[in-house]
């Protein structure tokens, strides 16, 4: 299928010929484009004495300043006033559309209750979905809007967005009507993602058969009607006991396939289940959550090509100590992405950074892993790594610029907010009040 809508010639680019001058660090994450793996992860190309030039909103050189200045005489030249210059950083993972924040959930989670139990009361998700459903596509549009950008304030330039609390044809198709707008209004970078199958809606839980109406639904009707509106590049599916079951998965996620759209798969975030297996063998693009995942499924995706994308955030909120063995994946040659799952319920982080610091202190990666997690990785999650994430020749020049002299600052200030701009094909996409000159 061709994704005429998410091309690059979507994107204004910036003046026609850039030098990004003066920066303490450029870390390029040059390399092949692709998944990075194994010791692969550990180089994320930082240089000291770097320039970067853009033309046409394309990266065209990564040189000495002499050097880029020889080649581009007429280039404006922007001062990155010592900071690290690094690719714009690539959410691969959110449930960006959504009304009510559940802020409630927390003090019900404080005195005991877990996620499933909050579940079974009717709140989590379902209150979501009730709520989502009563919202008009203009209330929605706003409020993500600005949660968007709020993304894009830590550095984010390319971020895929959620589908999932509608649960409804109509809802859905509501829900990526509203990402489809936002990706035309906000210079970000925007990924949609279907995920229909992020619950069984309550109307269709009397039975089996009820169950099995709403996975016919999916299969029959919103996914062939997604795919033809070209409404997302993915589909997804939260595969986990008491949710879908492993045949219901594979179910949803052929015809998916079938009809053009890329997959991924919510596996194993709270219980062991084989979805690490499940994704691996579907080809999925991504695996993510994996805090519960079996050596037979870090296994499986080792011998694949799914990135598993790792959501420390979430369990960080959830309060729970355990989380998914990063290190084992990467020792296995398994290629690890970073997100925030950015949701109403169980991560309502915008801060990307954060999440690299919880890469590091909880997942024990290294702070070179814990970049490419949230750049190459990233990228490969959402399949945009021959496009974005690293600062290379031909690659788009979506770059994000942080207030550190060196980038093992970015996850040691855990929570702050150093990002002064990024850029989407060489043309701002948001500048703090840290300034440039
Ligand atoms: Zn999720």
């Amino acid at each position: 299928m061709s994704n005429s809508q998410f091309n690059d010639t979507d994107h204004p680019v910036g003046e026609a010929t850039q030098l990004f001058v003066n920066a303490s660090q450029v870390v390029t994450c040059a390399g092949p484009a692709r998944a990075r793996r194994g010791p692969e992860m550990n180089d994320a190309g930082v240089r000291s004495k770097a320039a970067v030039a853009v033309r046409d909103g394309l990266v065209a050189g990564v040189d000495t300043l002499g050097e880029l200045r020889a080649r581009f005489p007429d280039a404006h030249e922007i001062d990155c006033r010592r900071g690290v210059l690094m690719p714009g950083l690539v959410d691969s993972h959110t449930h960006g559309i959504f009304g009510r924040p559940r802020y409630d959930e927390q003090e019900m989670r404080a005195a005991g209750l877990d996620y499933m139990e909050i579940a079974r009361r009717g709140g989590g998700i379902h209150s979501s979905v009730r709520d989502l459903r009563a919202r008009s596509e203009d209330e929605l549009f706003a409020l993500a809007r600005e949660r968007l950008t709020r993304l894009a304030t830590f550095g984010a330039t390319t971020v895929e967005v959620k589908s999932g609390y509608g649960l409804t044809l109509a809802d859905e198709l509501k829900t990526l009507r509203v990402i489809a707008r936002l990706s035309g209004a906000l210079p970000l970078r925007i990924v949609p993602t279907f995920l229909g199958a992020h619950e069984i809606p309550l109307e269709y839980r009397e039975s089996e058969a009820t169950r099995r109406a709403y996975v016919e639904l999916l299969v029959r009707e919103m996914i062939p009607r997604v795919a033809s509106e070209r409404l997302a590049r993915f589909a997804d599916v939260f595969f986990e006991t008491g949710v879908y079951t492993v045949d219901e998965s594979r179910a949803i996620l052929t015809a998916a396939r079938g009809a053009g759209l890329l997959l991924k798969l919510h596996a194993d975030e709270l219980t062991s289940s084989g979805g690490a297996e499940l994704a691996a063998s579907l080809g999925a693009t991504s695996a993510d959550h994996l805090a519960a995942v079996s050596d037979e499924g870090i296994e499986a995706l080792a011998h694949g090509s799914t990135v598993a994308t790792l959501l420390p955030g979430t369990m960080l909120f959830l309060g729970k100590s355990t989380h998914a063995p990063a290190r084992r994946l990467i020792e296995a040659g398994v290629p690890v992405a970073l997100a925030t799952d950015f949701n109403p319920g169980t991560s309502p982080t915008p801060n990307l950074p954060l999440v690299l610091t919880l890469g590091v202190s909880q997942l024990r990666m290294s702070v070179a892993e814990a970049v490419i997690a949230a750049t190459v990785n990233g990228a490969a999650a959402v399949a945009m790594a021959d496009r974005v994430g690293q600062i290379a020749p031909g690659f788009s020049a979506d770059l994000a610029l942080f207030a550190i002299e060196d980038v093992r600052e970015l996850p040691y200030w855990y929570g702050d907010n150093r990002c002064i701009a990024t850029f989407v094909a060489g043309k701002a996409c948001h500048t703090s009040d840290l300034g440039l000159t």
